[in-house]
């Protein structure tokens, strides 16, 4: 049973709008309807009669559909707008749909009011409950993050103590066995606190807001390189850049920085052995986009894992000691920048991670 609607309608012709109610008694549809038919009244109306439906004829003499439906986005009010008017063409109906109304329908065609006004109530409620239910969604995502962030922020101090006391210990104890054992506290230390560097930087990602300066590409990239070259696993491995972008560019330099660092570092550790190791990083402008491209020719990524690599917390080496949030950070980082990113095996068999930003980022 429909309670009491209240409609507000746009309609300069007396025998029209007559027409209309007896349509919505007909069909039972319990109403109280205000007629307007100056831009002042309709102003008014929406104001003071607090309206569930408007309904609009198309041209009056100093007012149409299209005024009308700029007042009512500009109101904020979530409720149905449908056009009631005589022919109009195909182009004037999309117009008004995109503008915003919800539906139209043809005064020679007035019985199929009641269902499209019922119909668009649903739709309308349906709306208000999805948005309502993302806004909530989108609140406790918050409340996660900055759960996260807190937690982990809070487990650094009682892991630093450790990595201290372990150090205090390593020079006491002189039993070999012993030693042993300490030396695999101190790993495990070590894989938390990475664990737990890799969280911060996620929740800091998530909860950040890019802010976008002019950017050396080519140092960056030589920068990261020349302090991954550091690494015990790097000592072989041969570097090659070609940096053809035209300096500098705008973006993010930390969400960029953590981005070249996973993708080089990984480029890295995932080497192939006994291969003369190569890591090939290419930058270059295409389409107004910039693209940035690690390649190696390391292990390579089996195609059965190829869509699992960004996950949170997936690895898909037994060998690997990281955090498996590498990837997922780089993913949420590129797409912080409004960017995008691909893995291809190529033609060495090792894995060619591409990265797509936008070349002008606007926030
Ligand atoms: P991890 O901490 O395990 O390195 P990542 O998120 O950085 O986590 O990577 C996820 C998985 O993707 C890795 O465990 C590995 O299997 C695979 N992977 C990432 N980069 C490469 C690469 N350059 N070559 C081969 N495999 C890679």
């Amino acid at each position: 049973m429909d309670t009491t609607l209240k409609i507000l309608h746009i309609e300069d012709s007396s025998a029209d709008a007559e027409l209309v109610a007896y349509q919505l008694r007909q069909a039972k549809l319990s109403c109280t309807i205000q007629v307007v038919d100056t831009e002042d009244e309709f102003s008014r109306g929406l104001q003071e009669f607090a309206p569930e439906v408007i309904l609009s004829d198309h041209s009056l003499p100093r007012f149409d559909s299209l005024a009308a439906l700029d007042l009512f986005r500009k109101s904020g009010m979530r409720i149905p707008f449908i056009l009631v008017t005589g022919a109009v063409s195909e182009e004037f109906a999309v117009k008004c749909l995109k503008a915003g109304a919800d539906d139209y329908i043809l005064k020679t065609n007035l019985t199929r009011l009641p269902t499209a006004i019922r119909q668009a109530l649903k739709e309308k409620q349906t709306e208000i409950e999805r948005d309502e239910a993302i806004k909530k969604l989108n609140y406790k995502i918050q409340e996660l993050d900055t759960f996260m962030y807190k937690a982990s922020h809070d487990l650094k101090g009682p892991l630093a103590s450790m990595a201290g006391l372990i150090e205090m210990v390593k020079e006491e104890v002189r039993d070999k066995k012993m030693q042993e054992y300490i030396g695999m506290i101190e790993q495990s230390n070590r894989k938390l606190e990475r664990i737990l560097y890799d969280l911060i930087e996620v929740t800091k990602i998530a909860q950040g807001r890019p802010v976008i300066a002019p950017i050396e590409l080519k140092k960056l990239i030589e920068e990261t390189i020349h302090s991954l070259k550091n690494l015990e696993q790097a000592k072989e491995v041969i570097f090659f850049t070609s940096i053809q972008v035209p300096a500098p560019v705008a973006s993010d330099r930390n969400l960029l920085a953590t981005i070249i660092q996973n993708l080089i570092h990984n480029a890295i550790i995932y080497r192939r052995e006994g291969l003369d190791a190569y890591v090939s990083v290419n930058a270059y402008e295409r389409d107004g986009r910039i693209l940035i491209e690690v390649e190696d020719n390391g292990i390579g990524i089996a195609s059965e894992i190829r869509s699992k690599i960004f996950d949170m917390f997936y690895r898909g080496n037994y060998s690997s000691k990281g955090s498996g949030l590498g990837l997922y950070i780089v993913k949420q980082a590129v797409e912080k920048l409004g960017g995008t990113i691909d893995v291809k095996n190529n033609l060495s068999q090792g894995s060619r991670f591409t990265v797509s930003l936008p070349s002008s980022y606007k926030i």
